[in-house]
């Protein structure tokens, strides 16, 4: 049989690429933002690689809106390369992800002309998000803060001026309504402190504590100290030691606080379980403390929020047991400058357990 034919291939004939100039492609290449060189009627010159990554893959020749299609910023290439005036726009995109974004357009000359008019186009972008995140979350700090500061200080402006009009002779009132107001200001200095020791950890999270500790008597210290709470909500506290040495690398003071803070929401929270367990041990050469109790739980959907500040599952509860919704930012934060990890498992109508890990210095013994 003869041989079957060859197929011949001829290229498309393609339109010529615009002008590359291989000095300025180099220059886009090494641009740490998304960054692309354009033509002066807005064809792609040159794109850098993060162009990819942010916007998609781009090709040369192709005219910008093949990539971009906020119309903004296609408006603004087009006047910059008019006019050579650089601009300046910012955009919010909800697909595929809600990010904010900024376009710079610079219009160049490249080469020299008689022409004063720009020939090309740079055109970067810069990612707004973290950005806008971080801001967005000290407003609602801020006015969070303010909000759980103005509540009792309205309840106690309205007292005052009770005590000084209506019920100025009456002494039942009086002595009632001092109680309360004993309460509020309470609320408010917790409060207070609470805000002070967020910032002051916050302030030394870069700095890993470095002074030797034992954790087994800073959780029998914790568990003395909180013993009275648990007598009067009547719930058992037991310590488990399933070691005997268990020694860190931490500042004695915040871990004081982290265990109270977990023991005492144990037995605020979980105190219908009428028993809440500390362990202490040793898995490998990690030091494991974990607190648990047998109270209601905590649903799933609130599990990976209760360590933001301010977060409650039930706003009424907290406030009745005293709690300003600060208590868990501060253990994560004193974890992390721990070099810790927090866990928390949890089941409607089985508990809580909220587990601390934290390197374990070698085990003394064991070097005899
Ligand atoms: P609070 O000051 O309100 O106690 P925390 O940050 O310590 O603030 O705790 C946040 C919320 O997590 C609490 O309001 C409570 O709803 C929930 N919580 C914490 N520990 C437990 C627990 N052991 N059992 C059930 N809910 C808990």
């Amino acid at each position: 049989a003869p041989p079957a034919p060859v197929p011949v291939v001829t290229p498309l004939p393609t339109a010529p690429p615009p002008a590359r100039d291989s000095q300025a492609c180099a220059v886009v290449a090494a641009l740490p933002e998304p960054a692309l060189l354009l033509s002066a009627a807005g064809n792609i010159i040159t794109a850098n690689q993060r162009v990819a990554l942010a916007l998609g893959p781009t090709r040369v020749g192709d005219p910008l809106s093949f990539v971009v299609r906020v119309p903004e910023v296609l408006d603004a290439v087009r006047a910059a390369a008019a006019d050579g005036v650089p601009r300046r726009v910012e955009f919010a995109e909800r697909i595929p992800l809600d990010r904010w974004l900024e376009a710079h357009v610079v219009p160049l000359r490249l080469h020299v002309s008689p022409e004063r008019a720009p020939d090309a186009v740079l055109l970067t972008f810069r990612d707004l998000t973290q950005q806008r995140r971080v801001e967005q979350m000290r407003a609602d700090f801020v006015a969070n803060a303010s909000h759980e500061l103005r509540t009792p200080l309205a309840s106690l402006s309205g007292f005052i001026e009770t005590l000084q009009g209506p019920a100025r002779n009456d002494t039942p009132a009086r002595e009632r309504f001092l109680a309360i107001m004993a309460a509020q200001a309470r609320r408010m200095s917790r409060l207070i402190d609470d805000l002070l020791s967020l910032s002051r950890i916050e302030l030394n999270a870069h700095v890993q504590p470095q002074t030797k500790v034992d954790l087994g008597a800073i959780i029998a210290h914790v568990c003395d100290t909180l013993s009275p709470l648990a007598r009067d909500r009547g719930v058992e506290l037991e310590q488990v030691r399933e070691t005997a040495d268990l020694e860190i690398l931490g500042d004695r003071d915040e871990l004081i606080r982290l265990f109270e803070n977990l023991v005492e929401n144990a037995l605020k929270y979980g105190a219908a379980g009428k028993k809440v367990e500390v362990r202490l041990a040793r898995e490998n050469g990690t030091a494991v403390v974990s607190v648990r109790d047998f109270g209601p739980g905590i649903s799933p959907e609130h599990l990976p929020r209760l360590t933001e500040r301010f977060y409650r599952v039930d706003v009424a509860a907290s406030r009745d047991q005293g709690g300003t919704g600060l208590g868990l930012a501060i253990v994560k934060h004193i974890v992390a400058r721990h070099r810790g990890r927090l866990g928390v498992e949890s089941e409607l109508g089985n508990g809580a357990i909220f587990s601390v890990r934290m390197e374990a210095l070698p085990n003394p013994e064991k070097n005899l």
